[in-house]
């Protein structure tokens, strides 16, 4: 199974991408991971994108396709498949990805703008552990850890401002990324409200009917 899976930041689509893959038994590609890999390993295109990087610059698209097409050609994924998240998120990326590999389907997981916006700007995280609260569910004493006493924090880039201006970006160039795999006849839309397993449960219906048609 080779699939794609699109969707807003905050619209679950972390926790999705795991339970998917091991459902298909494909490997779960997170592009960040993939490309912090080919720096930490110094691999050719690792380096390139490290230069970037280094100095404060976004890793151009073609040095980005570079890391994941090295990554494609490894035996795990030639045997088991894939399953691509944060990848690609412009229409020159999605042409070139199409250029690499072929695609099974592309999900877009549709959860409305206000509602993750909502999700993000109330969500906190354990500074110390990493564990994930939000003011809906606060740890049981003030902003401390249940797990590990640390301080309980909101991240940075999860004010406001930052969610909106990330908002922005998935519409003005994923969202027509995601419509060059509709025009193609690749594109699964699923809600993405719900229980992570009634969201899962749909995910799976739409992806099996999308590769049975
Ligand atoms: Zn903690």
């Amino acid at each position: 199974m080779r699939l794609l899976i699109f969707g807003r930041q905050g619209a679950g689509k972390g926790t999705q991408s795991a339970l998917l893959a091991e459902h298909y038994g494909a490997v779960h590609i997170s592009t960040g991971d993939v490309l912090r890999a080919a720096v930490a390993n110094a691999t050719p295109v690792g380096l390139e994108a490290k230069s970037y990087m280094d100095s404060g610059q976004l890793v151009p698209d073609e040095v980005m396709l570079g890391v994941v097409e090295e990554r494609l050609a490894q035996p795990d994924i030639v045997e088991h498949g894939f399953l691509l998240d944060g990848f690609p998120r412009t229409v020159p990326q999605a042409e070139a990805l199409l250029g690499i590999t072929d695609v099974d389907v592309a999900v877009d997981l549709v959860v409305p703008e206000d509602v993750v916006l909502e999700r993000i700007s109330s969500r906190r995280v354990c500074s110390s552990c990493g564990r994930i609260y939000s003011v809906g569910m606060p740890p049981a004493e003030g902003w401390t850890c249940d797990t590990c006493g640390g301080e309980v924090v909101q991240r940075a880039d999860d004010t406001p401002e930052a969610v909106a201006k990330r908002l922005a970006a998935y519409s003005s160039e994923t969202e027509p990324t995601i419509r060059c795999f509709e025009d193609k006849g690749l594109l699964a839309t699923v809600d993405g409200l719900g229980t992570p397993t009634e969201v899962q449960d749909r995910l799976v219906a739409a992806i099996d009917a999308a590769v049975a048609s």
